[in-house]
């Protein structure tokens, strides 16, 4: 596939995984996937296995990703993880604002914001998630819909931040239903993106920022999805937590 930017595929597995689970599935991804070169895989394991995964995955391509962290740099936030706490554990991406948590913790794009700030000071890449409801799809307010999360999220970053981030769009509806966005819903959600993206910015971090496609991605929609000019890869959740599926996934996406 000919695109200037890298794709890059990341497994969300969200609250799954004993230890010892998610050992079992990084040594299998480092077995599989040793020599493929044209994809930043990235695995986001829950925050109780970031420190045994980072021992494995060291002399490996494989990058480890958390699944959040504070705005904050440390102090009383009970229950909270800062940025330099993942970085002892040689974290290098953190999904923001999954519809999860905006959906159960209520998180704001202001919030979201702060965060994707937080994580830039410690040189960590934000992996920022967007993305419309059932209900506003149908409403015809997708456009409107990203179009704020994207403003509201992103404000403040500098063009090398941004350049420097990752988005995923991940239509809500999609996620975890086993019904993904079709290629061409996917195609024109990005396009539309990456103009926005050139309106806040400019056409060169337009052109550089990566967006990744989320929602029931599987290795028989993967291929179709990540060869749409705007699409740059995946951010995956259940079928991120099987060896087999994740490493078609990424095979049939190169
Ligand atoms: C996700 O949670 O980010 C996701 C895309 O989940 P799934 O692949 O299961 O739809």
């Amino acid at each position: 596939m000919n695109k200037d930017r890298k794709l890059i595929i990341a497994g969300n597995w969200k609250m799954n995984k004993t230890v010892a689970e998610a050992l079992d599935l990084v040594h299998g991804l480092k077995r599989e996937l040793a020599g493929v070169k044209e994809v930043d895989l990235v695995v986001c394991p829950p925050f109780t296995a970031l420190s045994e995964v980072s021992k494995v995955i060291l002399d490996s391509t494989l990058r480890l990703g958390a699944q959040n962290m504070s705005d904050q740099p440390g102090g009383a936030y009970t229950g909270e993880i800062s940025a330099m706490m993942l970085k002892e554990f040689s974290v290098r991406y953190v999904i923001l604002g999954h519809s999860e948590r905006r959906q159960y913790q209520r998180e704001s794009d202001e919030l979201v914001c702060r965060k994707a700030l937080a994580a830039h000071a410690a040189a960590l890449k934000p992996i920022v998630c967007i993305g419309e409801t059932l209900a506003e799809r149908e409403a015809g307010s997708t456009e409107q819909v990203l179009d704020a999360q994207l403003k509201g999220s992103l404000a403040g970053l500098s063009k090398d931040q941004m350049q420097e981030s990752i988005l995923a769009y991940e239509p809500v509806w999609a996620i975890g239903t086993g019904r993904n966005a079709t290629a061409e819903q996917a195609q024109a959600a990005h396009a539309f993106i990456r103009r926005t993206l050139a309106a806040m910015f400019d056409e060169t971090v337009a052109r550089r920022t990566r967006i990744q496609y989320g929602g029931s991605v599987k290795p028989a929609n993967a291929r179709e999805l990540m060869s749409q000019p705007d699409v740059d890869g995946a951010l995956v959740g259940g079928a991120s937590l099987e060896l087999r599926s994740l490493t078609d996934i990424v095979k049939n996406s190169i």
